[in-house]
């Protein structure tokens, strides 16, 4: 087979697996109109799944911001932190979530993909060890394939899955990197975090976090789950992201450790590319002073989490182990899942279809999601029409 039959091949295997169900997949989104509505063809439709936690993505202070900084600085740096793209703005928003995590040190990325990526690679090479969750994120992943570490996952959570892994490494265990997430995106579930952080203190371990789905949506000041556990001292590197509650798009690594510093001379993924422009970079600062000072918009997140999640559950639906701003429906099968998927659309309802492989264990999944901008009407509205289409749907 050549390269292009290979291409067809994958294109055939996936038309196999849902013919019906290739439109749910990068659907044209023609206009959106605020944090919660948007325009999809002809239907004006309830967003039910962004990772937009904090619904600030049409915030005017946000707005205000990068249109400033366009008028000021230009639509982009074009070139790399280590070149022409350095500019007075980066390190800034540098400085801002060091001292928002009091940390010493912070690195921002062009997304918060190249985080994981920069700072796994940075980390870890030929000889370590990574621990990953079986559920951790692609870019973890990549991140690790790129380090060239040995890579070894644990089950999702399982810290006795863990322990045992670093048990069986013996003297290795010091060149380990453990990954965790603090949300995960599939299921909305929390790591066991204290569990971990005794676990890689007592075999000499060392800890990233990636906070990309918990930032602002955890902890008083929305630090994420670092924050919420009181654990911010003992973990190494924190990932995150400014895509979701931050509503713009790059990513960061900080850090209690003065050594995070050197990856800005060997991380490929900080250096071979452009930085983020002065208009995301502006936006993300305005965003943070407002996830910071943003308690209300936490609670009323949480109240519309909860309100989902316990709704879908009364109804008789699984969802994820825990409440969350993520509520994942589990499905059996694919058809079960698009069939879901099509009767939310008809009620003017977006959310997001997740087949295997990229849904856990084997299963389909609807992902709903909640921000701090849904109304409680809306998400009244969303749990009527799931409960009309459950008697349709799962008989
Ligand atoms: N980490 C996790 C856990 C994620 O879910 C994502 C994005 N979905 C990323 C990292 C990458 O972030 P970005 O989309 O900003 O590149």
């Amino acid at each position: 087979m050549n390269l292009l039959e290979k291409l067809d091949a994958a294109a055939a295997a996936r038309k196999a697996q849902l013919p019906e169900g290739l439109s749910a997949f990068g659907i044209p989104i023609d206009e959106a109109f605020s944090a919660t509505e948007a325009r999809i063809g002809k239907r004006r439709v309830l967003m039910l799944g962004t990772n937009n936690y904090l619904g600030l993505s049409f915030s005017s202070e946000c707005r205000d911001a990068a249109h400033e900084a366009i008028d000021q600085e230009g639509t982009g740096t074009t070139g790399s932190r280590m070149a022409n793209g350095n500019y007075y703005g980066h390190r800034a928003l540098e400085q801002e979530l060091a001292e928002f995590y009091h940390c010493r040190e912070c690195i921002v990325f062009t997304t918060g993909y190249q985080a994981n990526l920069g700072t796994i690679s940075g980390l870890v090479g030929s000889g370590d060890v990574v621990l990953i969750d079986g559920d951790a994120h692609a870019s973890i992943y990549d991140g690790c394939i790129l380090s060239g570490a040995d890579v070894i996952r644990f089950r999702h959570n399982d810290t006795n899955d863990l322990e045992k892994r670093l048990r069986r490494l013996g003297d290795r265990s010091k060149n380990t990197l453990i990954i965790i997430e603090g949300i995960y995106s599939m299921l909305g579930d929390q790591a066991p975090l204290a569990e971990i952080v005794k676990l890689k203190n007592a075999y000499h371990s060392t800890l990233l976090l990636d906070e990309a789905h918990s930032l602002g949506v955890l902890g008083e000041t929305g630090q994420g789950l670092v924050e919420k556990t009181g654990m911010i001292d003992e973990v190494d590197f924190i990932t995150g992201t400014f895509s979701k509650s931050l509503c713009g798009i790059g990513g960061f690594c900080v850090s209690r450790h003065a050594q995070l510093n050197q990856l800005r001379y060997i991380s490929h993924p900080y250096i071979f590319t452009a930085s983020p422009s002065p208009a995301t970079i502006a936006s993300t600062r305005a965003a943070l002073k407002l996830l910071r000072d943003g308690q209300l918009l936490r609670k009323q997140l949480w109240k519309n989490a909860q309100q989902l999640y316990t709704s879908l559950q009364a109804t008789g639906y699984a969802v994820g182990p825990q409440p969350s701003p993520i509520v994942a429906v589990l499905l059996d099968s694919p058809k079960q899942a698009l069939a879901l998927w099509n009767g939310l659309m008809e009620h003017d309802i977006y959310v997001n279809l997740v087949l295997p492989p990229a849904a856990p264990e084997g299963k389909s999944l609807i992902r709903c999601s909640v921000n701090a901008a849904h109304t409680s009407e809306q998400i009244d509205r969303v749990c009527q029409v799931f409960t009309e289409l459950h008697t349709v749907i799962m008989q």
